[in-house]
């Protein structure tokens, strides 16, 4: 894996938490969307070469609604930037990893997404993406 792309933040309300990280980062959040096939709203924050997602569920079944539910707003998942994400996920299955999808899902921000259940990686959900060029 090449380097940690983001970590993500669920939250309740993306408007209240853009306020707040706006202020804690002393940065304006760049971009907003929607990923209607997950059930999020997501936006993003820059701080140098880093980057932070905050996360909010847009439908009660969404993955962010049940985090929330159960473990309240935190930190979400780390997400890793790979060069093949196929490839990726071949080999964190044959190291016995579970991989929530066979094959990359779009993702927000532009990126091919694939998820490694926290289960087996230490209670952390992680984020395998890839950039669509
Ligand atoms: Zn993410």
């Amino acid at each position: 894996m090449k380097k940690i792309e983001h970590i993500g933040i669920a939250v309740k309300s993306i408007e209240t938490s853009n306020s707040l990280y706006e202020k804690l980062l002393g940065t304006t959040c760049y971009k907003e969307e929607h990923v209607v096939s997950e059930g999020v709203k997501t936006s993003f924050f820059k701080t140098g070469p880093n980057k932070i997602e905050l996360l909010e569920a847009t439908k009660e079944d969404s993955p962010i609604a049940k985090f929330i539910a159960k473990k309240g707003e935190g930190i979400h998942h780390i997400a890793f930037e790979v060069e093949d994400i196929v490839l990726e996920i071949e080999r964190l299955k044959e190291e016995g990893f579970v991989v929530l999808s066979d094959k990359p899902k779009k993702g927000a921000d532009n990126k091919l997404v694939a998820f490694v259940h926290p289960k087996t990686t230490n209670g952390v959900l992680i984020e395998l993406c890839q950039e669509i060029v």
